[in-house]
């Protein structure tokens, strides 16, 4: 299955669907990670908080697969935020990735309440002029975040990464981003696997196509041009969440999954989360 690439503000090309790992510990990492290679998965989001880079990295140093053809994501901590501090975190993390340069480096979340955003970015923006990572972008960012990056520094980021799923679509920030350049990425793309994947507009969907619902809902994510990020530890759903190119939705598959929308959370508020 050959995954289509989406292309980020500078030029950089990033699999339109990557798999992701929070939750799985260290130990069964490079299990999940192997299989998902094997299942044609070449993007893999992970972070200094799930404590499971080296897992990370384990597999993709036995998968014998050229670097150039993967494409790694990882993200500093609220506790790293700062010019220093996130040097040292990005340091560390390649050092357990075992990796030399990165694809792409997200701040993990605003923490507005740290109020080191701006500095952390400075140091983004340093490892990125010395060719370290060759994306940077910022995860949890409200449009006030963002805009307080374009006034005081000077790169754009490549991608938001934001909790987004059919009870959550986020068209608002959505259409920010796409006014901006910013790529948009869905965590908890699946709602974490929750009661939306049976829900019977989706379900009837799925029916329909000889699909199942985490396909239509992936789809749904692939219609709307978001990088999606699903994490499973099921062998036959990680391949089963890549299958997701050879059928599509109607408009009125959308228009009826549109009307799935609560604003519902599966994480914390951006606004308010600064836990370190
Ligand atoms: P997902 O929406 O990807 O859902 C994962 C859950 O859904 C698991 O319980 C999994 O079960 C289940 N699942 C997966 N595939 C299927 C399927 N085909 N059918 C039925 N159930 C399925 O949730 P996550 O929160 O893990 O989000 C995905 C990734 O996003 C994370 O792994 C992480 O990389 C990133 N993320 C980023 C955050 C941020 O702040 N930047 C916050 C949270 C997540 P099982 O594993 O048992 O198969």
């Amino acid at each position: 299955m050959t995954v289509p690439a989406l292309t980020m503000n500078n030029g950089v090309e990033i699999p339109q669907v990557g798999f992701g790992v929070f939750l799985v510990p260290d130990t069964e990492t490079q299990a999940a990670v192997q299989t998902a290679l094997e299942a044609g998965y070449r993007h893999i989001d992970t972070a200094k908080l799930y404590q499971n880079e080296a897992g990370v990295g384990a597999a993709i140093a036995a998968s014998g697969i050229p670097r150039d053809e993967l494409f790694v994501t990882t993200k500093v901590w609220n506790s790293e935020q700062g010019f220093e501090p996130a040097i040292a975190s990005f340091e560390a993390s390649m050092d357990r990735l075992g990796l030399d340069v990165l694809d792409l480096l997200l701040i993990h979340w605003p923490a507005p309440d740290l109020d080191r955003y701006v500095d952390t970015w400075r140091a983004f923006e340093k490892l990125y002029a010395e060719g370290r990572v060759r994306a940077i972008g910022v995860s949890n960012f409200q449009p006030e975040h963002l805009q307080r990056l374009f006034d005081e520094t000077s790169v754009v980021a490549a991608i938001n990464q934001i909790e987004l799923h059919p009870l959550l679509p986020q068209d608002e920030l959505r259409a920010f981003h796409a006014e901006h350049g910013i790529l948009t990425e869905a965590w908890s793309p699946l709602a974490r696997g929750g009661d939306v994947l049976a829900d019977p507009v989706i379900t009837a969907i799925a029916e329909r196509l000889g699909r199942t619902p985490a396909q239509v809902i992936l789809r749904w994510h692939v219609e709307l041009g978001n990088v999606v990020i699903p994490k499973s530890v099921t062998p036959s759903r990680i391949r089963e969440n890549l299958e997701l190119f050879d059928f599509s939705l109607t408009a009125e598959d959308l228009a009826a999954i549109a009307g799935l929308e609560t604003g519902d959370r599966i994480g914390p508020h951006p606004d308010t989360f600064s836990r370190g």
